[in-house]
């Protein structure tokens, strides 16, 4: 991941340190200096913030080892200054599943709050939680820590989707009904949710405007893949194939290209060399390559020469990954070893709208 430092590998789990989060850091040490406190109080800040980080990497790899007992698997797990992400490779369809994965990384929480509690005790560390507690020194480092980890499972357990709150309230609702439904009810309460998020950050930390604006975006996105699985059930790439394509030849130049994405309704073309494709390009493609090398280098030079084919029963929900995944610009749809058409997200997307379109006339 761009930008990030690998600092650990945990069952196969690369974890990951956004470089923001040295800002943090500074941010830490600044605050506390100019509050008047000594190194060595600083010191104890830094510490404390590291191991409260600690704290968010135990929670997301109680998620990732879940999901693993489940057969799914996390491409890696990385540190920003507002929180840690797992990135799973899916999320699980089975509501009990889901339940699961999600749950674990709060218990992880409660958990390290449950094995911190013998110590405050035994240890004498309850301390009274006054002004002075703000400030981290040796006797009130762990009970500072668990009264944050009790935060942390509890802030994560509110139903806001997709916080993991919301997403066991998903769970618990397609136990009875749809995937779909139970998703549009859990996103709407998670929208509702962060508008009060929002409203409260004016007041009181402008943080919370922060995560509202990340739910709302979170829950329309995870709506919308949820839907657009829905909708794409049952389809193949043969359903959303373009039968008809535009081809440019490699040794032309680019301005050929750019003068036939103006004239022709193509925004993405196969390049083919001595009658055989060995790449694509797209629109972006075209812009990109006009802006960096000018029209005269040729099309061979600038194409994209991954040709990702895909056989024509290929469920579409399946092509919704490869685009994802690899960013190409076109996929070829063969049949019995001949190229029959080639498909763009654009024409998926085309299908989706004619799919949906079809089902709201049906229910009218
Ligand atoms: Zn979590």
């Amino acid at each position: 991941m761009k930008k990030s430092v690998s600092f650990l590998k945990v069952a196969g789990i690369g974890i990951y340190v956004h470089w923001t989060f040295s800002l943090l850091i500074i941010y830490i040490i600044y605050i506390n200096a100019r509050a008047g406190l000594d190194p060595v109080q600083i010191s104890w800040a830094v510490f404390f913030v590291l191991a409260l980080f600690l704290c968010v990497i135990l929670h997301e790899l109680g998620h990732a080892l879940t999901a693993k007992r489940f057969g799914i698997k996390t491409e890696d797990i990385t540190m920003y200054p507002i929180g840690g992400v797992a990135r799973l490779e899916r999320i699980p369809e089975k509501p009990v599943q889901e339940l699961l994965v999600t749950i674990a990384g709060p218990l992880v929480n409660v958990l390290i709050v449950a094995i911190l509690i013998p110590f405050i005790y035994g240890f004498d560390l309850l301390v009274p939680i006054g002004a002075e507690s703000s400030i981290i020194s040796p006797e009130n480092f762990i009970l500072n820590l668990a009264i944050l980890n009790l935060w942390l499972a509890l802030f994560n357990l509110i139903p806001a989707f997709p916080m993991d709150g919301g997403r066991i309230l998903r769970a618990l609702l397609a136990m009875r009904i749809s995937r779909l439904k139970a998703t549009t009810v859990a996103a709407n309460i998670g929208k509702l949710l962060s508008l009060g998020f929002i409203v409260a950050g004016f007041f009181y930390n402008p943080f919370l405007i922060f995560i509202g604006v990340f739910i709302i975006l979170g829950a329309q996105s995870e709506l919308e893949s949820v839907r657009n699985k829905e909708l794409a059930s049952g389809l193949t790439a043969s359903d959303a194939m373009m039968s008809k394509w535009t081809e440019l030849e490699s040794y032309k130049p680019l301005s050929e290209a750019v003068s036939m994405l103006l004239q022709s309704e193509s925004k993405s073309f196969l390049i083919s060399e001595n009658g055989t494709y060995v790449g694509t390009l797209n629109r972006d493609g075209i812009i990109k390559a006009l802006r960096d090398k000018g029209e005269h280098i040729s099309i061979g030079e600038v194409c994209n020469r991954d040709l990702s084919y895909a056989d024509a029963k290929t469920p579409l929900e399946e092509l919704f990954t490869r685009f994802r995944d690899n960013r190409i610009p076109l996929v070829l749809v063969v049949d019995a070893g001949t190229t029959i058409g080639v498909v763009d997200t654009e024409n998926i997307a085309e299908l989706m709208l004619v799919k949906q379109a079809r089902l709201e006339q049906k229910n009218a």
